[in-house]
């Protein structure tokens, strides 16, 4: 793979800049897609452009604004509250979204000579999103070579790491510090540690918590 191109499906996160450093790490050419879909925080945008420029990254941002038309969600609207029950898909939950994403970012990885694309979609932290499992993403990548008459692999990194592996595989990638100070998780839109409280900062900081004791602790790994 060190030898080709890949495209990676960029927010600006915790997990896809991991995954664009991972990409970075792996490939030989690395391009960034990051999605406008009128999110909660215009901030996302930003911080996917100035990551992008910063590890001197490619960067298109696609305007995906018609996502927030036909499925309102709390991602998108103030009216809408974060919120996770047990048994129910959470508000922030979109039908289709990482299924329209990764369409997308292979429609613009073909034209810019990609084979490769990466997400960094998880199962780990199972959300109940559909499109973010891993018999769904083997499914699409069939669909679409068939769709396009191109061999696409697309490369999920993180599909079986739970928030610790994830911090670690950063920290292997010498980018612990840099996803620390840089990336926007926060549903409240507050960049590194974010708000503290909601449901995405309450996941990364455990994780990070759970990752750093036993770095310290050293030998046993996680
Ligand atoms: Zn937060």
């Amino acid at each position: 793979m060190k030898n080709e191109k890949a495209v990676v499906v960029f927010s600006g996160g915790q997990d896809s800049t991991t995954c664009l450093f991972w990409a970075l790490k792996n490939f030989k050419e690395v391009e960034a897609v990051t999605f406008n879909y009128n999110q909660r925080h215009k901030l996302e945008i930003d911080v996917a452009t100035s990551i992008a420029k910063e590890l001197g990254v490619k960067h298109t941002v696609l305007d995906m604004s018609l996502l927030n038309q036909l499925a309102p969600n709390a991602l998108t609207r103030d009216d809408i509250d974060i919120e996770e029950k047990d048994g129910e898909l959470p508000t922030t939950f979109v039908d289709g979204r990482n299924l329209l994403f990764l369409s997308f970012a292979a429609v613009l990885a073909k034209q810019s000579g990609a084979r490769h694309i990466i997400t960094g979609v998880c199962e780990t932290d199972f959300s109940g999103y559909p499109d973010c499992r891993d018999v769904f993403v083997k499914s699409l990548n069939v669909t679409l070579n068939l769709a396009m008459d191109y061999q696409f692999v697309i490369h999920t990194p993180l599909m079986w790491l739970n928030k610790a592996e994830t911090w670690k595989l950063a920290d292997e990638l010498g980018a612990l510090d840099f996803v620390r100070e840089n990336t926007l998780t926060c549903y409240n839109g507050i960049i590194a540690d974010g708000c503290g409280t909601c449901p995405a900062c309450l996941l990364r900081k455990k994780g990070l918590e759970e990752y750093l004791t036993i770095r310290t602790e050293g030998g046993e790994h996680v």
